[in-house]
């Protein structure tokens, strides 16, 4: 947790060291208070929904906020005016804030940014495309102060196409099987944090479907809360069918990167040596009959099997072991190329 910490601290002065340094200061100096809550906000491609989305924003956090908020819009490489309808946004209110991304990274790259530069006490995310609705932030805040670190939004009646809600359906009863966390809805846009939580995340590839089970993993406490989500009404949705498979590689990156990570043999190792003594029974009961049946082995298809099990076994075996010298040694760190800061 230190390291993560740590990390997202790293990529933030590497980005803008001496802006930050500037922004800290001047806030000490004219006794400018932090704000309490950050709004992270991915988007791509999402002009027309833009100005809306601020002005309800700043109806809502005015009073869930005291005023003290900010608004940190993620532009994922959008090919279309977005970025300028934010600097926009920002002549106006200075508590908006955008970051331009020189091309496409995804929704997670997006977030992780957004993590790594909030200040608020509590972080929360939501999709730019009006389908969340920023009336639910005092709600998801007073579920926090119940004593939870990270309240999710549960789209319990949901206004997506069926292509999307029922295979959506079958991934949050496999996320909830595997990740032992029991919620209806595991991929809402709409998340409160509380801020050491995303300080501790680390999200890359797809991960940001798996934010919760992360956060539970990590001990934190999770729950959710039923949300109005609406129908999406510019622009169209950003994630093809492509988001199921590599959806679940990424539940198996989480599982391994989270579970297994200290110790890869104890996973792979397992197996193989579950399939090398497998194998080494059925070659050794061949054997036996061979010696006293004098049975020919060529009749015996049971012995390929055999001798297939304790290779495919070493090798996981072997897998396990460079799994271990990789996890030993390696230690990546995200660096996301941003064009711009307002
Ligand atoms: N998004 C993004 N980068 C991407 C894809 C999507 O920042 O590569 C943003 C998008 O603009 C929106 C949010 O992520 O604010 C959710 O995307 P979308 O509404 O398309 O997903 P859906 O609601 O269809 O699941
Ligand atoms: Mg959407």
């Amino acid at each position: 947790m230190e390291q993560n910490d740590k990390n997202n601290e790293e990529i933030k002065n590497k980005n803008q060291p001496h802006r930050n340094m500037r922004r800290n200061s001047q806030a000490n100096q004219q006794g400018k208070m932090m704000p309490i809550v950050s709004v992270i906000i991915p988007l791509l491609n999402e002009e027309e929904s833009l100005p809306e989305l601020a002005l309800q924003l700043e109806n809502v956090l005015k009073k869930a906020a005291h005023n003290r908020y900010e608004v940190i819009m993620i532009d994922d490489g959008s090919t279309d005016e977005s970025f300028n309808v934010i600097k926009q946004i920002n002549q106006r209110n200075r508590r908006f804030r955008g970051i331009r991304f020189r091309r496409n990274y995804g929704k997670s790259a997006a977030l992780s940014v957004g993590f790594s530069m909030a200040q608020g006490m509590v972080v929360i995310t939501m999709d730019a495309d009006l389908q969340d609705d920023p009336n639910e932030i005092p709600k998801l805040m007073a579920k926090l102060r119940e004593g939870y670190d990270l309240v999710t939004g549960w789209k319990k009646k949901r206004h997506d196409p069926i292509s999307k809600t029922i295979p959506s359906k079958f991934f949050n009863f496999v996320t909830s099987m595997t990740s032992g966390l029991k919620l209806h809805d595991f991929n809402c846009g709409l998340k409160a944090f509380k801020r050491n939580v995303v300080k501790s995340l680390q999200v890359y590839g797809e991960m940001h479907r798996y934010l919760p089970a992360l956060t539970h993993w990590q001990g934190f406490k999770v729950t959710e809360i039923p949300v109005t989500h609406h129908p999406r009404r510019y622009g169209k949705s950003k994630f093809g069918i492509s988001r199921f498979i590599k959806g679940f590689l990424d539940l198996l990156t989480i599982l391994f990167t989270t579970r297994f990570v200290k110790r890869p043999l104890h996973f792979f190792g397992t197996f193989g040596a579950l399939f090398v003594l497998i194998g080494f029974g059925v070659d050794l009961w061949l054997t036996i009959e061979w010696f006293m049946k004098k049975t020919a082995l060529s009749n015996r298809p049971l012995a390929l099997l055999g001798v297939a099990l304790i290779i495919v076994g070493v090798q996981l075996i072997s897998m396990g072991l460079l799994g271990e010298m990789i996890a030993k040694n390696s230690y990546e760190k995200a660096n996301y190329q941003i064009a711009e800061r307002i």
